[in-house]
């Protein structure tokens, strides 16, 4: 998206602070698109406003809304540990992949009640414990980072760090990866 005038800006500061009363952060943000709808949005800001955001309201905005989503990097290991506790795995493209065709691809594992969600929704297949773990070994030099959702550590994305919402936002100087 191109964003060329201020009142375009404006309008999706409007509605990131709208979003804001309602934090990403469920397995139907996910299975809906509502979670593409703001990564896209996210892109269109930073490459309307250059350089750091943390002193911009937007940027206060854009951390609030991933809050509930608590990213954080993961080792292979750990990940491979919420594998082997999770009842049910799917394997599907990486959510934002979707916006980013031109891209690699990766593939990000799904735990539980979001598997059960994104293989309805058509955005993945179940796989075995042992076929997930084989995935994130697969793409295991891309830096791993495990989002909340539902109000647990169920998205698993080795992450494509140039094209990936929370990379981007730390780039921008919005601290949201826990490490
Ligand atoms: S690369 Fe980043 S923004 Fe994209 S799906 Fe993975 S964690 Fe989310």
């Amino acid at each position: 998206m191109d964003i060329k005038t201020i009142s375009d800006i404006d309008h999706m500061y409007v509605r990131f602070k709208s979003d804001r009363r309602n934090p990403l952060a469920t397995i139907q943000d996910y299975v809906s698109g509502r979670v593409l709808e703001q990564i896209q949005q996210a892109f269109a800001i930073f490459h309307s406003i250059g350089g750091s955001l943390n002193n911009h309201e937007i940027g206060q905005a854009m951390l609030k809304n991933v809050q509930k989503l608590e990213p954080r990097k993961m080792t292979v290991n750990e990940v491979i540990k919420l594998i082997q506790a999770a009842k049910q795995c799917a394997i599907g493209e990486r959510v934002c992949r979707a916006l980013h065709k031109d891209t690699p691809l990766t593939e990000s594992v799904f735990l539980d009640e979001l598997a059960t969600g994104m293989v309805e929704a058509g955005k993945a297949k179940y796989v075995s414990k042992a076929e997930a773990i084989e995935n994130i070994k697969k793409y295991q030099k891309k830096p791993i980072i495990v989002s909340k959702v539902s109000e647990k550590h169920s998205e698993i994305c080795p992450t494509w760090p140039k094209k990936c919402l929370y990379w981007n936002m730390e780039k921008h100087k919005l601290k949201c990866i826990n490490r």
